[in-house]
């Protein structure tokens, strides 16, 4: 088989790639090593209205299990803030729709799909990468111009083509989650909780449904005395007001990269979305980065093959343009990252005291300005805010 380009992974990543890819008129083949696009999810499925909005993407209504106007922040004493306003607005999507929705869009621009079917490995010979594809056929190869790694935070691709894709182990969140049904809880809302002996280095989330909820936690191993699956367990026994009468309908669970630090071209060879590990280092939300990502790579893709060089200097434009757009707010977020790493329960006390919920979401957007000048009336806070916020 020869193709224009080679899609490994159907993720959001694939997908848009695909579609953006096809819709161009290049021949493009995606290959997904599960059985079926879509499950099992690794995500708690909270995706903002105008994150979708700024990339263009208008989600068909099937993909929508419920309908957010806002997030519920809760200190470990339990005092919360609340997010409002256009900007929080946002959907809990069905992703197991989501993907398969995304997927027929790139196959109504002219895009070859193969599930069940996992790239092994490839080698670059005469300018081109041969891929090794195993599907139900048994082992085939695929001559590709250009390879873009879609595969998520496991990725192979970036590996295979020589780049550096590790980070440091203290850069991975590890999350654990049920979806749960009969959960009691303003459904309005996504529902976040801090705390050391909540979610060490993380936090626990209720994100509401249709008819059930993704209820679940992220923490760094080197904050924990026990596993995610413990502390799931404890949250949800220590609120028998929002979880009485409550069951796991499905468990799931995953890597976060919390930390941007990966190559992202080779040459033929782009990586996007979590391959690229890309995603929001403060609450760890990846799935409109990972689209935006594909977006630009694409851009880019299109004019190194117009061009005929598909070479890692011409590929390095997209790792520019992703820097461009998110190199500055990256770094002042790893530093938010760093000074919440530090805190202690009654820091975070503190801070709901302090902060409104338009403060939040200003340093969710990097805007570190926000929580210095509130920081400046606590003493308590000011030393690390020193040590970690301020240059
Ligand atoms: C617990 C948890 C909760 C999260 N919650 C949210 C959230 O609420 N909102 C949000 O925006 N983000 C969330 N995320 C992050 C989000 O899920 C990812 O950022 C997003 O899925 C990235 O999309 P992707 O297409 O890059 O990768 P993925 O969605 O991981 O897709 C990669 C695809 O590649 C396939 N693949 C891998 N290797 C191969 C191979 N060798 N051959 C063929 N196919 C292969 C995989 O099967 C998979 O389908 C969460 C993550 C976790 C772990």
């Amino acid at each position: 088989m020869k193709v224009d380009c080679l899609i490994v992974g159907a993720g959001p990543a694939g997908s848009i790639a695909a579609k953006e890819m096809a819709s161009r008129g290049y021949d493009v083949l995606v290959v997904e090593k599960k059985q079926e696009i879509g499950p099992p999810k690794r995500c708690a499925e909270g995706i903002t209205k105008h994150g979708l909005e700024n990339l263009g993407i208008e989600l068909h209504p099937l993909c929508i299990s419920g309908r957010i106007k806002g997030a519920a922040l809760y200190s470990p004493s339990g005092k919360k803030v609340t997010m409002e306003g256009e900007q929080m607005e946002g959907y809990v999507v069905e992703r197991k729709i989501f993907e398969k929705w995304l997927a027929s869009e790139a196959i109504k621009a002219g895009a070859k799909y193969m599930v069940k079917t996992q790239a092994m490995g490839m080698e670059r010979i005469n300018g081109k990468w041969k891929v090794k594809i195993k599907s139900i056929d048994g082992l085939q190869e695929v001559e590709a111009k250009l390879v873009i790694g879609a595969d998520g935070v496991e990725s192979k691709v970036g590996r295979w083509a020589g780049l550096n894709t590790v980070n440091k182990i203290t850069d991975y969140h590890s999350g654990i989650q049920f979806e749960m049904a009969n959960v009691k809880i303003n459904e309005k809302y996504i529902h976040l909780f801090f705390g050391r002996d909540v979610a060490p280095l993380g936090y626990a989330w209720i994100f509401p449904k249709a008819f059930s909820a993704n209820v679940g936690l992220g923490i760094l191993e080197k904050g924990a005395k026990m596993k995610a699956y413990d502390y799931l367990i404890k949250f949800i026994e220590e609120h028998e007001d929002i979880f009485k009468n409550a069951q796991p309908i499905e468990i799931n669970g995953g890597g976060v990269p919390v930390a941007h630090f990966t190559e992202m071209v080779a040459d033929g060879v782009m990586l996007v979305g979590d391959a690229a590990q890309l995603v929001n280092p403060i609450h760890g939300g990846g799935i409109t980065r990972a689209i935006h990502s594909s977006i630009m790579a694409v851009e880019v893709a299109d004019k190194a093959l117009k061009k005929g060089d598909v070479s890692k200097e011409v590929l390095k434009e997209y790792e520019r343009m992703w820097d461009e757009e998110y190199g500055e707010k990256t770094k002042k977020l790893m530093k938010l990252r760093a000074f919440l790493e530090k805190l202690e329960d009654k820091d975070f006390e503190l801070l709901a005291d302090v902060l409104q919920g338009e403060d939040i979401y200003a340093l969710t957007q990097a805007k570190l300005s926000f929580l210095i000048k509130k920081i400046v009336t606590k003493p308590a806070l000011l030393g690390l805010a020193k040590k970690y916020l301020m240059d």
